[in-house]
């Protein structure tokens, strides 16, 4: 079995990012990601720090906007429509979730910052652009997809031609990975709560993506037992001891198969390796 984590990736893909950046700011252009965090709910503070270190990390500079968990509806969206405005901004991302009182606006936001600032890549053009085939090379498309692929790539799974079955169809991951996995001639199942018999799926597949929220829920009894599928594993959720665990029961699962990605250390780090390259993409088209 292939353990797929993403340290090596990241560690050998950091000097090109830096070069990236230094070639930016060589020619006068300092990338610049700005967050907008609103409260503290703290996996999001403990996201927005990880994505300023890792900005840092690469020599881009990345602003923290924290806000009040009680700022007004207006006062909000005009620290967002001031960082859209300044030319000195490359990215800009709102940290979900929202409090309460702003939970309306999630869905917006995506219409609400440029698409050309868009890191995330949920701006309706940037989605647009993937549905027609983009495969994020030159356009800015969705973070986690964009790590998944670049996992895939790293250790050089193939997926022309691949049966690939990918569980949970949020728009974050499920959806957008599957477009992306499509335009990279896989054949895709995407499954979901309401799938009748997921097993009937998995089992049958190359490849089983999953994202869908739900700790070590998926066991031995969904794959084949003969080491020729692999697993990713882009679930992160805490079980009831309050460890990290994936969707999958990696323990039961992990001699199964031919390659599985662990939890931590597989897709997680790869959403903000993509989020930063997204962040030189914008910088870049900008000059
Ligand atoms: P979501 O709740 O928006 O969507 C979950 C999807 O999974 C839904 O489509 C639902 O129908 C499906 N689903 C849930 N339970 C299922 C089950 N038992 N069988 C089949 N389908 C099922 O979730 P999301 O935002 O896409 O996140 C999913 C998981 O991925 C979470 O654990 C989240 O923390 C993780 N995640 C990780 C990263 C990362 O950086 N690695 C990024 C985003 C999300």
């Amino acid at each position: 079995m292939q353990l797929l984590t993403s340290k090596n990736l990241i560690d050998s893909g950091i000097p090109k990012l830096k070069q990236r950046c230094e070639k930016l700011i060589l020619s006068g252009t300092t990338p610049l990601l700005k967050v907008l965090l609103v409260g503290n709910h703290s996996p999001s503070l403990i996201y927005t720090r990880n994505k300023k270190i890792f900005a840092q990390k690469i020599g881009a500079k990345c602003d923290i906007i924290h806000l009040s968990s009680d700022i007004s509806e207006k006062d909000f969206l005009a620290k967002l429509e001031q960082c859209s405005n300044d030319n000195s901004v490359h990215g800009i991302l709102v940290q979900l979730p929202l409090p309460e009182h702003l939970i309306h606006l999630t869905k917006k936001i995506a219409h609400l910052i440029p698409a050309h600032k868009d890191v995330d890549g949920f701006h309706p053009n940037n989605l647009f652009s993937l549905l027609q085939g983009d495969k994020g090379h030159d356009s800015l498309i969705p973070c986690t997809p964009k790590g998944i692929l670049s996992l895939m790539e790293f250790y050089k799974i193939p997926i022309t031609g691949q049966d690939i079955v990918v569980i949970g169809r949020s728009l974050i991951v499920g959806k957008p990975l599957s477009q992306l996995l499509e335009h990279y001639n896989a054949t895709l199942t995407l499954c979901h709560l309401h799938t009748k018999d997921i097993k009937r799926f998995t089992k049958e597949a190359d490849i089983i993506i999953i994202a869908a929220g739900a700790p070590r829920f998926f066991g031995a009894e969904y794959f084949r037992n003969d080491q020729s599928q692999y697993v990713i594993d882009v679930g992160i959720n805490k079980d009831q001891t309050d460890k990290l665990c994936g969707d999958v029961d990696f323990i039961n699962v992990k001699e199964m198969v031919k390659g599985i990605t662990p939890v931590p250390g597989g897709v997680g780090p790869m959403t903000i390796f993509s989020l930063i390259q997204n962040l030189l993409l914008a910088a870049e088209k900008s000059v």
